[in-house]
């Protein structure tokens, strides 16, 4: 099973992986963070992926 994680320091705070992935991330403050302590539902995991490589500072990690 996959977990995201955001690095923080490195988000710029575009709100774009809110976008593809409003389940999985959401936006704090000028942050986004992980939504989902647990492990990311299957069916959440392509828009999750979606938003880790759309990420314009490939700050996402899920593994
Ligand atoms: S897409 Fe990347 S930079 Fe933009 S809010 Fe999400 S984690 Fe931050």
């Amino acid at each position: 099973m996959m977990k995201a994680v955001i690095d923080a320091e490195t988000c710029i705070g575009c709100g774009l992986c809110e976008q593809l992935a409003p389940d999985v991330f959401k936006m704090e403050e000028d942050k986004a963070v992980v939504a989902i302590a647990d492990d990311i539902p299957e069916d959440q995991l392509t828009d999750a992926q979606s938003g880790a490589e759309q990420c314009p500072v490939t700050c996402i990690t899920i593994s």
